[in-house]
């Protein structure tokens, strides 16, 4: 079962409960905010750049890529894409658990990696003793990839 990056997998990526304020619309004005994600959605054609799909009711959402560096405690953005609604449930697959959804975030799991309910169950498993483990400390903020598009930044944290 291969997780890293492979161009078109679909992957967990839980934010640590020690990010606070670690939406960029938390640090950026609205209308820039609204500048980026509509960008975003154009780039990639407003589909989604995993699974190719749209969502029901708005075809795509924006997702924040985070580099967690693990030795320096460093969390730093690098890059936003689009993703339709049900990809970017199981990103964020705790809120999923908490709003009654992660039977159904789950399912897209192994039905867009053609994962057996075994992987989906082994794979979730790493992801949260690795979300346990970079919760336990304070993380500091690098949003300098903001700063490279040009956007001013006015970090909280
Ligand atoms: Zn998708």
């Amino acid at each position: 079962m291969e997780q890293e990056n492979a161009a078109r997998w679909l992957t967990v990526e839980l934010v640590p409960k020690t990010c606070w304020f670690s939406n960029v619309r938390d640090h950026v004005d609205k209308e820039t905010w609204d500048r980026l994600r509509k960008q975003t959605y154009a780039k990639a054609g407003n589909r989604c750049e995993v699974c190719g799909g749209r969502g029901p009711k708005w075809p795509v959402e924006c997702h924040e890529i985070w580099h967690y560096d693990d030795a320096r405690q460093v969390q730093t953005l690098v890059g936003l894409i689009a993703l339709c609604p049900a990809c970017h449930e199981v990103k964020h697959i705790g809120l999923a658990q908490i709003n009654g959804r992660y039977e159904q975030a789950q399912a897209h799991l192994a039905r867009v990696n053609g994962w057996s309910a075994d992987d989906v169950s082994a794979y979730l498993e790493g992801v949260w003793e690795l979300w346990y483990r970079r919760s336990r400390h304070e993380w500091r903020l690098d949003l300098s990839w903001l700063e490279g598009l040009g956007v001013s930044v006015t970090p909280k944290r």
